[in-house]
């Protein structure tokens, strides 16, 4: 972990129901407390925004509410969709785009999560972009192709005031929810890469100053040895960020112990 603020979010996907994730955010606002040290985001269901959003207001984290997901227009047509204007009514601060799971399931390509990540910095949202490769791809030898590929669709067209409130979460896809976490040293080494590519596209400032965050079958067990590596500046995390007591102790371990 660096100079950088480490920044951790808790992916809960499309698990909970209302009182399950009023009971996780009460317990995940309640183990955390105040933390200037880390900066922190759940990325909760849609349906649960305002009731995840009471809480952690009450609790003095209305900045930690996340959605998971925005469409890139901002009103019309769009059945099932969700846009800018509703989730900042909804009190969201920060969106995930790009998330392996909407990229490979739901079939999500570059230029879609590229016109979304946009939307959503420019409607002044945290914005946590996913990028990260398949298993195939890795034994290929195209980890960093990929990576670099996913970053430069994102990049084209992007506004330089946009930097400061975007995050890249590397995620090899092979590791999310699978109990397989990168070693340390191959996801610092992917890190390193990813944060010579924001400096080719955004220049050497901006490399220095974006998290890098990495997601993964992050556990509290192996939270510490990720968080030591010099690039990697937080975690998203999925799985564990369900249990409270868990997530509670990656947040103490992006803290430094
Ligand atoms: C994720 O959802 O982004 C993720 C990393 O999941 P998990 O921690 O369960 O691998």
């Amino acid at each position: 972990m660096t100079h950088r603020r480490p920044f951790i979010g808790g992916n809960w996907k499309m698990n909970t129901d209302q009182g399950a994730a009023r009971a996780l955010a009460r317990q995940t606002a309640h183990g955390i407390g105040q933390t200037p040290k880390v900066e922190l985001a759940v990325f909760v269901p849609f349906c649960y925004l305002l009731e995840v959003g009471r809480v952690l207001t009450e609790a003095g984290l209305p900045q930690a509410l996340g959605a998971q997901d925005v469409y890139p227009e901002p009103d019309g047509a769009f059945t099932g969709e969700i846009s800018c204007h509703m989730l900042r009514d909804c009190g969201v601060r920060a969106v995930l785009t790009g998330h392996s799971e909407r990229r490979h399931i739901i079939g999500e390509t570059d230029d879609l999560i590229r016109r979304k990540t946009h939307a959503a910095l420019a409607a002044g949202f945290m914005v946590i972009l996913c990028i990260g490769e398949t298993l195939e791809q890795r034994e290929a030898g195209r980890t960093n192709h990929v990576n670099r590929r996913q970053l430069k669709s994102a990049f084209d067209g992007f506004e330089p005031s946009w930097g400061e409130r975007l995050i890249i979460a590397y995620e090899p896809v092979w590791a999310i929810g699978t109990g397989k976490t990168a070693t340390p040293g191959d996801a610092q080494s992917a890190h390193e890469t990813i944060r010579a590519t924001i400096g080719e596209h955004l220049g050497a400032d901006a490399a220095q100053s974006t998290r890098i965050i990495y997601g993964g079958s992050v556990k509290p067990d192996n939270a510490s040895d990720l968080f030591s590596q010099e690039d990697i500046d937080g975690g998203l995390i999925g799985g564990a960020s369900l249990d409270a007591q868990s997530f509670v102790r990656i947040v103490q371990a992006a803290r430094g112990g």
